[in-house]
């Protein structure tokens, strides 16, 4: 699968052109994730963006990430400033053939689609720009309009426009890549994207289930922007895995493993010293089924099983939530299950009854009611009973993931690993203290 890096310019610190109260790194990432959902959701390719936060980055930091990723496409988005309307597109003074066959399919697209609009072609234009000459593949780097001219800031402050532009730039980059429409049954919540949900949706949403919790999101929104995963799935998921941070199962609350970790033998569940280590472990556990082999710069490896992913092959597989079933748990519905079980109840863009977002307010709706919603107790995944007299059918992931359920057995075993005796006799056991039998 083709990996596209999405680089939107600036962010953090580093605001890049100014007009007024208004900033260009705020419009870049607002395209940045446009096109990003556009190819999500069209297109049979990883993408990644650079940035998926308000933080700041080196242009260096950005190339050596594209560079990790092996990606086959770079692009950069900005807004111009200083006199002028419009748009551009740059590639490196020295760009090879296919770095300009590539721009100019973007450019003649994205062309056609300003020029719709009478907005102008300014040209294809090459410069020794840092994140064009530091990334490894073609780079091209688009000016979309000028922050401080009128008419074309009017475009920029139009969220239709906006859209609008994001699919252009997705379409270009599809049809310069060639890439293959999506398949049929993917996933539908891309991991790699940024997050809408105000942190107070899930602080409500948790406490409701659990008054007691403690209030740790803000580390789920510091990680999200840091390892570049989006925070609100990485916390449904731990709800999943803790019973709402009540670990009620074979995790103790000291244990502060949020994400439900096994150590490196997975014989037992890891322990972190503080909530912040062991959010940032199910981050990193997360990073290795989004990203890959390398952490951001900087961060101990705190993730005992992060390698144990990477071993597997898994390694960067993971570009929607849904993709983690058969992975992260041998449940084919795991990651379907964070989404319609968890994400479904406090992420907006995932809730059934929730519209596109133009238009009146919808009348109050209940989304129809799902017998798998959890409420304060989950419910016993997926029991399906045989009809009477027949055979059951044999789903080796299934009965694993029900022994996990039932405390019996604590991590996400291959139906065809081995098994030890001690592992037998620890099974038995926990069957006879279950049941009292002294015997
Ligand atoms: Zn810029």
């Amino acid at each position: 699968m083709p990996v596209i890096v999405i680089d939107p310019g600036h962010g953090g610190q580093e605001v890049g052109a100014v007009h007024g109260q208004h900033r260009e790194k705020v419009f870049n990432l607002i395209i940045a994730d446009k096109t990003a959902r556009f190819l999500n959701a069209n297109y049979d390719a990883a993408v990644h963006l650079t940035r998926i936060g308000d933080i700041t980055m080196g242009l260096n930091e950005r190339a050596i990430y594209a560079n990790q990723l092996q990606a086959r496409l770079f692009v950069s988005l900005h807004v111009n400033a200083g006199g002028g309307t419009g748009f551009e597109s740059y590639i490196y003074t020295h760009a090879g053939s296919t770095t300009q066959q590539y721009r100019e399919i973007i450019h003649d697209w994205l062309a056609g689609f300003y020029k719709e609009r009478g907005i102008v072609d300014r040209g294809k234009k090459k410069a020794n720009f840092a994140v064009l000459r530091k990334t490894a593949m073609s780079a091209v780097l688009l000016e979309n309009l000028f922050i401080d001219q009128e008419t074309d800031l009017s475009w920029l402050l139009n969220n239709d426009f906006l859209s609008a532009l994001g699919t252009a730039i997705g379409q270009g980059v599809a049809r310069a890549l060639q890439l293959d429409d999506k398949k049929p049954g993917g996933g539908s919540v891309p991991v790699r994207v940024p997050v809408t949900t105000q942190p107070d949706r899930a602080r409500q949403f948790l406490q409701a289930q659990n008054p007691a919790a403690p209030d740790f999101i803000n580390i789920y929104v510091e990680m999200g922007q840091l390892y570049r995963i989006r925070w609100d799935a990485v916390f449904a998921q731990s709800c999943k895995e803790t019973l709402y941070w009540k670990f009620g199962g074979s995790v103790k609350p000291e244990q502060n493993n949020f994400g439900g970790l096994g150590t490196f033998d997975g014989k037992q569940r890891a322990s972190f010293k503080t909530p912040r280590e062991g959010i940032e472990a199910q981050f990193q556990h997360w990073h290795a089924y989004c990203h890959g082999g390398e952490l951001p710069p900087g961060r101990p490896e705190l993730d005992p099983r992060r390698r144990a992913v990477l071993a597997a092959g898994w390694g960067g597989t993971v570009n929607f939530v849904e993709d983690l079933g058969g992975k992260w748990a041998p449940s084919p519905d795991y990651g379907v299950s964070i989404v319609r079980d968890f994400m479904a109840r406090f992420v907006d863009e995932v809730m059934p009854a929730t519209g596109p977002g133009s238009g009146p307010t919808p009348p109050p709706q209940e989304p129809a009611p799902s017998p798998q919603l959890p409420g304060p107790t989950p419910p016993p995944q997926e029991p399906v009973q045989p009809p009477p007299h027949s055979v059951p059918e044999w789903n080796p992931a299934a009965e694993i993931q029900r022994l996990r359920e039932a405390g019996l057995i604590v991590d996400d075993h291959p139906p065809d690993a081995n098994v030890t005796w001690g592992e037998f006799a620890t099974v038995i056991n926990r069957l006879r203290d279950k049941y009292n039998l002294k015997g």
